[in-house]
């Protein structure tokens, strides 16, 4: 079991002025920030992080949506953090998302979904390497 899992307030999130309720839904699910920052990807950016995705059909799609304006990543912390987080947020469509869910709250479609969660511990830790250096991570130990 991993305490660690990496999320995204995403570029439709920022932009329809959500970022402050996303991140009182963490804090109330009783997630740690460890970490997080407000950035914009770059399209290659938005490919590496993705890339596990390369071959589906949405692909370029996603990316320009990812690369579209400012989101904030977040390095979490809780018990079993993949798996709460991803209760925490709901599936994928928001129209088969779970009442109360930050997607089904917050989502306008399946692909500008308000945040992003890792799948898997291996995954998560993939991903808050990505977007953090260990120096940053250390900040609010
Ligand atoms: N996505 C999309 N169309 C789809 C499925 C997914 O645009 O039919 C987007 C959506 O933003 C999703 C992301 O691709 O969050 C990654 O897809 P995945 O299947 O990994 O869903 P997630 O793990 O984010 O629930
Ligand atoms: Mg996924």
């Amino acid at each position: 079991m991993n305490n660690r899992t990496f999320a995204i307030i995403k570029p439709d999130a920022v932009k329809n002025g959500n970022t402050g309720k996303i991140y009182d839904r963490i804090l109330k699910a009783d997630f740690k920030i460890l970490c997080a920052k407000l950035l914009r990807m770059t399209v290659g950016q938005a490919e590496g992080f993705y890339a596990i995705h390369k071959e589906r059909p949405f692909f370029n799609e996603l990316t320009e949506f990812m690369s579209s304006g400012a989101c904030m990543v977040l390095a979490l912390e809780k018990d079993d953090a993949v798996n709460e987080w991803r209760k925490t947020i709901g599936a994928t469509n928001p129209d088969d998302a779970d009442l109360g869910t930050i997607r089904k709250d917050f989502a306008t479609n399946v692909q500008e979904n308000a945040v992003h969660g890792s799948d898997s511990n291996e995954n998560a830790e993939k991903e808050i390497g990505f977007f953090f250096s260990q120096s940053e991570l250390i900040a609010n130990k």
